[in-house]
């Protein structure tokens, strides 16, 4: 919830802004932090979905540690002081160049998404005389009941390996003296508000586990990935993602076997309701069948909606009148630049704050500069106070 002081606060800045909410943050990483210690589960921060360096700091200072899905992720993680033996690399093409950094890095574990990568990942290290730990991510073609594009564990999914490829990976594993094995990685979408998805995901874990048990490989870590939804709907009423439903589901269906390790990689569950895009209206365009709110915050700030047809709260900041019917647009030259239609929004007229909520994850981080437009900069509540 934004508080009066801010809305007065955001007067004197100039918009649009991201403005995160550092309290809210810091709710959400305590909720969150006390259910992983609960169960002794470990969690490594998905960066790709807010790094901010005031954000990873936070997040940092919990004990988490980063899951990354690029070379310059995982730099940016060292760099920023998360532990190389707490950092993950997935990504189903790593470059050459990704996979040595990494390497000379020291990172606790490469997510591998084909074949080809296992033994490309095996040459590199043995050029270097470094050992790889390297664990599968398995495409276990789940339906995570996701937008089709940020679905990502159906078997027609670019991601993972899949079971029928085992039987290639145990060969290489057993051939590959330059990797260490250390389990099975999953991750099947993002936005995931449908918690038996989580129940089906640990019975085809097990499903799939004892495959390699069977072949007597010892699988030491399972990693659940992430993909926790938030509520878009109504995030002032339902701020913090529902971890305790979460841990409990997967607590109560994933089989872990004596010594092994559990990990997740949180994104969008822990930044989405911190950030808001703050905009202010800049024209109130009166049409015969509708009304336009035009704000000077556009797709190139936040391309959401208009990449994966997602949906944000709008809230007027500046005043709690009467509701009218809008359509709010952006100014970008793009009729997918639209934040909402026939939205129920108090009066506006130019000059008025807006706030599109939930916009902490994939919104600033693909910020771009599409029209020659600037990019928003980041204000936090803590420098308000
Ligand atoms: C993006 C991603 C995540 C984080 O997903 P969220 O839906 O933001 O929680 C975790 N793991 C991998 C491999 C990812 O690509």
């Amino acid at each position: 919830m934004i508080t009066k002081q801010q809305v007065e606060a955001f007067g004197s800045i100039e918009t649009p802004f991201y403005f995160y909410d550092m309290d809210l943050l810091r709710q959400t990483l305590d909720t969150y932090k006390a259910q992983i210690d609960k169960y002794g589960y470990n969690a490594h921060y998905a960066l790709k979905a807010n790094a901010n360096d005031r954000i990873l700091d936070t997040i940092r200072s919990y004990g988490l540690g980063a899951d990354c899905v690029s070379g310059n992720e995982v730099k940016l993680a060292v760099r920023s002081g998360f532990d190389p033996q707490k950092v993950v690399f997935a990504g189903v093409g790593k470059s050459d160049k990704e996979i040595k950094a990494a390497l000379r890095a020291g990172i606790f574990s490469f997510n591998c998404e084909s074949v080809p990568e296992i033994k490309i990942i095996n040459d590199l290290a043995a050029g270097m005389g470094k050992k790889a730990r390297i664990s599968i991510r398995v495409n276990p073609d789940i339906d995570a009941h996701t937008h089709k594009y940020i679905s990502t564990g159906l078997k027609e999914n670019k991601f993972g390996i899949s079971p029928w490829a085992f039987q290639e990976v145990a060969r290489l594993l057993s051939c590959c003296k330059n990797i260490e094995f250390l389990g099975l990685h999953f991750h099947v979408g993002s936005q995931i508000t449908e918690l038996p998805v989580f129940a089906l995901l640990c019975r085809r874990i097990e499903e799939l586990q004892k495959w390699f048990i069977e072949h007597e490989i010892p699988i030491r870590n399972l990693n659940l990935g992430g993909g926790l939804g938030i509520n878009y709907q109504d995030p002032n009423g339902d701020p913090v993602a529902h971890f305790e439903d979460y841990f409990n589901i997967i607590h109560k269906h994933l089989v872990v076997r004596p010594g092994q390790n559990v990990h997740f990689e949180p994104g969008r569950a822990l930044v989405g309701q911190c950030g808001h895009l703050i905009s202010r209206v800049l024209y109130v365009k009166v049409g015969r069948e509708k009304k336009f709110a035009i704000l000077d915050a556009g797709m190139n700030d936040l391309i959401r909606p208009a990449l994966y047809q997602a949906y944000h709260d709008i809230e007027n900041l500046t005043s709690t009148g009467r509701k009218l019917r809008y359509d709010v647009v952006g100014p970008v030259c793009e009729s997918s630049d639209c934040w909402g239609t026939r939205r129920m929004i108090s009066a506006c007229k130019r000059g008025d704050l807006f706030a599109i909520h939930s916009a902490g994850a994939y919104g600033q981080v693909m910020a771009m500069k599409y029209n020659q437009r600037d990019l928003a900069k980041a204000v936090y509540s803590d420098d308000l106070k």
